[in-house]
């Protein structure tokens, strides 16, 4: 059972890799977080400064002391409170940072990266700005194509994200987006980088695991 499991993953993953090829990205599957750590660190080895974006994939890795340990600037705004100055400044360096690090709220196996977030500052950092950038994801993020991406947003990772964030928004109730008006609202923002944007290289990593949500 679990050799067909595997075999319908595989399938899922070689023609997701291929369509991100073919517009234009690099992209990668990697079985252990190792082999996905060592990716990341080889690509920051020419790298003086890192930005971190809002995602709980990258951190899982254990990334930034990693790349702390190895002399990087690293600017990770979630060691900061939230809307003060200084955050906001470091937001800002990721956008002007040599790599960027992120993971996506859905990666569609016709080669389509998708992101809904209320800040802007990862979609900024991933389209222009750092030379490059690595977009890491567990494979559960996979799906088929841009109407199951959004899907995929409104069921599950926008409402988890409200609910880690503890927003007063009626997706925490409601466990689904009910396209709200809530002054808590989080969903401000939708990015579909569609092909490599002209000037910033992007590394598309899936592992093979569910990381993230
Ligand atoms: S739009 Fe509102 S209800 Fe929908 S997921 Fe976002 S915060 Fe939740």
């Amino acid at each position: 059972m679990d050799e067909f499991v595997e075999g319908h993953w595989r399938i899922i993953i070689d023609t997701t890799l291929e369509s991100f090829e073919k517009h234009g990205f690099e992209a990668f599957f990697f079985r252990t977080r190792q082999e996905a750590v060592k990716f990341i660190m080889d690509k920051a080895s020419d790298c003086s400064t890192v930005g971190i974006g809002g995602t709980h994939t990258a951190r899982a890795l254990g990334i930034v002391p990693m790349l702390e340990e190895a002399g990087k600037v690293v600017y990770d705004h979630w060691k900061l409170n939230i809307g003060t100055e200084e955050e906001l400044e470091c937001r800002r360096n990721q956008m002007r940072s040599d790599l960027f690090i992120t993971s996506a709220n859905a990666l569609t196996m016709t080669g389509e990266i998708v992101n809904r977030e209320g800040v802007g500052n990862r979609i900024n950092a991933m389209t222009f700005g750092p030379k490059k950038v690595v977009v890491v994801a567990g494979r559960n993020k996979v799906v088929p194509d841009l109407d199951s991406a959004i899907a995929r947003i409104e069921e599950k990772a926008a409402p988890i994200r409200a609910m880690s964030l503890n927003r007063k928004t009626p997706c925490v109730k409601a466990g689904y987006c009910m396209d709200c008006d809530a002054p808590d609202r989080i969903c401000r923002i939708t990015s579909i980088i569609h092909r490599k944007p002209s000037f910033t290289q992007i590394s598309v990593v899936i592992l093979d695991e569910e990381l993230g949500y």
